[in-house]
């Protein structure tokens, strides 16, 4: 989908100026001719781009950028403001209100795509890693408030790599720095933490710039890594390819220091925001999937991960196996030693348990003492066997206490396959519920498979059919 782009200018001949342009490149194009007009449809709207021009009669383009990025509503969606070609402080403004980069007037097309281009892909990932929080948030798994918001206000100090040969031009770009920032130059004994920006030459003797920045691109460690390529004036081409490599932003030399302080925490913040999200996601991640108390993958995993295979298994494809487990009288265990002891109990047996599955088994907790390992492209006599040996190593040797004494363990199994009746993962644990059950009527410390228990089923099934009619 192509992104959506708002364009806020006072100026109708501007706007459909751009309006043409955009739409040319198949943009899908929104237009406000007044500040305020322009903020209200952002927040209405949520464009992917914002063109801001600055100067406009009712709220200037600073005052809507500020609200803009004061708002968690729209903070997120990058602004290209529209300058005046001659107008420095204005870029330092813009830069310093959140505006993501900027263009002047008269705006030359090569620029105004190549900026564009950045900027929507720099939105796709925005919103990628935003609406995986958000379902993170729903799902109850990321906690913490506005924890990407607040990253994405933050953005002065850090570590700054220097990657340019011609030492006066990195002096002085350290010197801009100094204040907040650690700088070093590429080659330098680092052991500190791992940059935050880098800053890489475009027109440097002894490397070719232009493959540095690539080959950062193309490196899983470096790849999140914000790239600030400094251009001479006069070479618009190389600034585009830069871009285009994956640069995020350039610099025209000679580098003015104000610029550079601006863009280098435009680019921090940007990163801190990446970074505060995918952290977050990681966490989040961890433990939407994970049983707090054992380290096994708990109930919600395994309702992702069985669906689709028992679908396979029902369609034709390979079979999948469960063995539903249940700790024998736990709840003698919990009464004679205590809830603590119960815990200990529950985690070792968890080890046991993760410790005899294959390594493609899934071993799950789904509460309590009861216990699910998934066995994909696993027949019936196979986890059947599986199982066998769960028992065994739970019954062979007993388990600790923490007062040094041991205790006498068994579990018992029910094990089943999923065939072309079980639809859904609901039907195949059902199955081996009903397994599980026999197991224990049967005397416990033992394993049923699913067959005699499933006819058992469609019998008990049938009379309570028959009894409701
Ligand atoms: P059976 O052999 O029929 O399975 O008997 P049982 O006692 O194991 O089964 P029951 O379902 O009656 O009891 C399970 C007990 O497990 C009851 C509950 O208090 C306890 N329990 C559930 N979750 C935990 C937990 O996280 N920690 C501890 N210590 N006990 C738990
Ligand atoms: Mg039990
Ligand atoms: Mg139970």
């Amino acid at each position: 989908m192509s992104a959506r782009i708002l364009v806020v200018d006072d100026i109708q001949a501007n706007v459909d100026v751009l309006e043409a342009k955009l739409s040319a490149e198949y943009y899908d194009v929104l237009t406000a001719n007044r500040g305020a007009k322009g903020y209200e449809m952002a927040r209405r709207e949520k464009p992917d781009i914002i063109l801001l021009d600055v100067m406009m009669p009712d709220l200037d383009g600073f005052e809507v950028c500020r609200r803009l990025k004061a708002d968690p509503e729209t903070r997120h969606i990058p602004v290209l403001m529209l300058t005046a070609l001659d107008g420095r402080d204005d870029r330092l403004r813009g830069l310093e209100v959140g505006a993501e980069d900027f263009l002047s007037k008269p705006i030359d097309d090569v620029q105004l795509m190549a900026r564009v281009k950045s900027l929507s892909r720099l939105k796709v990932v925005i919103d990628e890693l935003r609406s995986r929080e958000a379902s993170g948030r729903r799902l109850g798994v990321i906690e913490g408030r506005d924890l990407a918001d607040a990253a994405l206000l933050g953005g002065v100090g850090g570590e700054v790599l220097v990657v340019d040969d011609n030492v006066r031009q990195a002096a002085r770009i350290a010197a801009a720095l100094k204040d907040g920032y650690r700088v070093s130059p590429i080659g330098a004994d680092s052991k500190g933490p791992p940059p935050d920006l880098i800053i890489v030459s475009t027109h440097a003797k002894a490397f070719d710039g232009l493959k540095v920045i690539a080959k950062m691109r193309s490196s899983a460690v470096m790849r999140h890594l914000p790239i600030l390529a400094v251009v001479e004036p006069d070479d618009p081409e190389r600034a585009l390819r830069a871009l285009e490599l994956g640069a995020h932003d350039v610099i025209t030399r000679p580098i003015d220091e104000d610029e550079l302080r601006a863009r280098t925490r435009t680019l921090i913040r940007r990163k801190r925001y990446m970074d505060a999200l995918r952290n977050t996601l990681d966490q989040g991640l961890e433990l939407a999937v994970t049983d707090q108390l054992t380290g096994l993958y708990n109930r919600r995993f395994m309702q992702t991960q069985l669906g689709p295979l028992v679908q396979r298994a029902a369609h034709g494809g390979e079979p999948v196996s469960v063995a539903l487990a249940d700790i024998d009288f736990f709840k003698r265990i919990n009464d004679t030693f205590g809830h603590d002891a119960g815990d200990a109990v529950l985690k070792e047996f968890a080890l046991r348990f993760a410790s005899n599955t294959r390594p493609t088994d899934f071993a799950c907790r789904l509460g309590g003492e009861e216990f699910l390992v998934i066995m994909p492209a696993t027949g019936g006599d196979v986890a059947a066997l599986a199982a066998e040996r769960l028992r065994q190593q739970v019954a062979a040797s007993p388990f600790r206490l923490r007062d040094g004494g041991g205790l006498d363990v068994t579990v018992s199994i029910g094990v089943a396959t999923a065939g072309p009746e079980d639809q859904t993962a609901d039907d195949l644990i059902k199955r081996a519920d009903l397994a599980l059950y026999q197991a224990k009527s049967e005397g416990r410390n033992r394993v049923i498979g699913a067959t005699a228990a499933s006819l058992a089923r469609r019998e008990t099934g049938l009379a309570a059919g028959l009894g409701a009619s």
